[in-house]
């Protein structure tokens, strides 16, 4: 079902002012054409402008970018690990040493 969102009036649509996405779009700004479906402070807002959605959304990109910015420690914590294993095993003159060192290369060249 397409509505023509433009029919709207607009006291039925979201106060959040938006810009075209066109490079002149910050000059041909335009009261947002979405029905409100929440008002907060006195201000209707549609869906995607309504504060605690763009709030919801801010702490999802937080915690998508904690994540991955711990995968990436981890990633280079054992790339560490494994260079000091690799010249600890060239040093080394103890064979149980050795083996030891050799089995945890081995193992984390595998994984
Ligand atoms: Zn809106």
């Amino acid at each position: 079902m397409a509505v023509n969102k433009e029919k709207l009036a607009k006291e039925e649509r979201c106060q959040v002012m938006v810009s075209p996405p066109d490079m002149w779009g910050a000059f041909h700004q335009h009261q947002c054409y979405n029905r409100a479906v929440v008002t907060c402070d006195g201000k209707r807002y549609c869906k995607i402008h309504s504060p605690e959605y763009i709030k919801a959304k801010g702490e999802a990109q937080n915690a998508k970018f904690k994540r991955e910015t711990s995968m990436r420690r981890i990633q280079f914590s054992g790339h560490m690990l494994l260079a000091a294993c690799k010249e600890a095993l060239e040093a080394s003159h103890n064979p149980i040493v050795e083996k030891i060192l050799m089995e945890a290369i081995s193992k984390a060249e595998r994984d």
